[in-house]
């Protein structure tokens, strides 16, 4: 038998439908791999597994294999309440807390026939790009650049656990959110495809908030065809998200095959940032030649305002952020530190239980909302932020979809970028502007940078435009 840890999500469902292997046979392969690589690794934060082949076994008594995903084993970014299982958003205030309900993405998973390994591990509250403010320690790539001796470098972040996860074979796919680039970036330093659906596709109902008008889930997985499914399970309107949109979810995989000829691809200009490493220009420049070969017509295109969005994210995001996480005042939820007052327990709650950058975020968040400067900054960066939208859309006329890198660089090693914030906070800047704008944006795996490390390639779509990305990353993929 082929070696069950290593098929994609598309391969081991043929397998599953055909009933040539069983729930039992995936689940014991996956926590076998799970079992010898989490030391390391340290991809999850919390393990299922003895659930999980308990659902796979009852699946097998009664030789269940419908649904889409029938008895496949996922990962679940620890940012998804799960009913009855531990759920931290990668932080030491929620590291007790058992959600009483399901996230509306996780029950349609389960729904179609998911069986969950375990929760993966991330920045605290999503907040990061290397995943390494996680309470629960960092998580490492499981790929290494060529003269590295031992896994040293980050996964990305902020979905880090779920990409290493995927990456490293511990789950046939995984869950993901994206604020500002928290798929993508992690699915391409490690070498795997993520999708950041439109914002409104996916409910976020049940998902742990960071900044409320950014935050969409979507699915990281081995192929361009996984995501397809996956994001066919995790899609849909949800009456209890009042931001998700009642729209019908296309059969994504069917469109597939469909001829990308004649397809004009924008190429923005002002995605080649000042300091953006030469391999990530030559990879570009190899991903546009496979899409004209393929019969695409390329178009240079500019959309001005996209070195605004780096800092109007870095203002928006932190004061949501600081408006969504005055919820942990050790009443309602988590951890609580006993003082003599009630101010004084909500302070000393919140200063035990929130880490170092969720501080700062709170921080800035509370100062751009504060009286004096909400209109300076807030506000602002509001209509900045319509500003960005509008190059898009105006683009959007003329071309069917983007061509960019994904990240400015490679996966660094674990302790770079750390001791400078703003360093770490330019890892985004080719994911934000489409986060701001709510548009469709995903990476496919792009090679091998000179290093030998994986890089990825973004496409950004029309609002709603899933499809033609999909089928657009699947000429990329077959061509790598
Ligand atoms: N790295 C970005 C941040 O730290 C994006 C995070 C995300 O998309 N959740 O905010």
């Amino acid at each position: 038998m082929t070696n069950l840890t290593s098929l994609t999500l598309t391969q081991a469902k043929a397998l599953r439908v055909r009933g040539e292997v069983s729930a039992v046979d995936l689940v014991d392969a996956f926590s076998a791999a799970i079992e010898k690589q989490q030391p390391e690794l340290n991809a999850f934060i919390t393990l299922t597994l003895e659930q999980a082949r308990q659902q796979a076994a009852a699946m097998d008594a009664h030789n269940k294999r419908d649904g889409l995903l029938p008895g496949l084993p996922i990962g679940v970014k620890d940012l998804f309440c799960t009913q009855g299982v531990k759920t931290t958003a990668a932080s030491k205030i929620l590291s007790s807390f058992v959600p009483p309900y399901e996230s509306t993405v996780t029950a349609k998973l389960f729904a179609e026939g998911a069986l969950m390994l375990g929760k993966t591990n991330l920045d605290e509250f999503a907040m990061g790009s290397a995943n390494i403010t996680s309470a629960f320690g960092p998580v490492k790539n499981p790929k290494k650049a060529i003269g590295d001796t031992e896994l040293c470098r980050v996964p990305g972040g902020s979905s880090g656990g779920s990409a290493a996860a995927v990456a490293a074979d511990l789950c046939l796919a995984a869950t993901g959110t994206d604020t500002g680039g928290s798929i993508r970036q992690p699915a391409a330093f490690c070498g795997i495809v993520g999708i950041k659906p439109t914002y409104g596709r996916c409910s976020r109902y049940g998902i742990v908030a960071f900044a409320s008008s950014l935050d969409q889930a979507g699915p990281m997985t081995k192929t361009v065809a996984d995501a397809a499914l996956m994001l066919q399970v995790m899609a849909g309107h949800d009456p209890k998200d009042s931001t998700s949109v009642p729209r019908p979810v296309p059969d994504w995989s069917a469109g597939l095959g469909d001829s990308v000829q004649g397809k004009v691809i924008g190429i923005p200009k002002e995605y080649a940032p000042e300091g953006i490493h030469p391999d990530i220009l030559a990879s570009w420049e190899r991903a546009k030649t496979i899409l004209r070969d393929a019969g695409c017509r390329l178009v240079d295109v500019s959309l001005p305002h996209t070195a605004y969005a780096l800092p109007c994210y870095y203002i928006i995001a932190p004061a949501e952020a600081s408006s969504n996480l005055a919820r942990y005042d050790g009443v309602r939820y988590g951890d609580r530190e006993d003082a003599e007052t009630l101010e004084a327990m909500y302070a000393a709650t919140r200063s035990a239980g929130f880490g170092a950058e969720v501080k700062r975020r709170i921080l800035m968040g509370t100062y751009v909302l504060s009286a004096g400067y909400y209109d300076a900054y807030y506000r602002h960066a509001q209509r900045v932020r319509r500003l960005i939208y509008n190059d898009f859309i105006s683009v959007f006329q003329g071309v069917d979809a983007l061509l960019a890198p994904t990240v400015p660089s490679s996966a660094f090693k674990i302790g770079e970028n750390q001791s400078d914030p703003v360093a770490m906070y330019l890892n985004d800047v080719l994911t934000v502007p489409a986060s701001m704008a709510g548009l469709p944006a995903l990476s496919v795996p792009a090679g091998l940078d000179s290093q030998g490390l994986p890089l990825g390639w973004q496409l950004i779509g029309r609002p709603f435009e899933e499809g033609p990305l999909l089928t657009l990353a699947q000429r990329l993929e077959e061509a790598v």
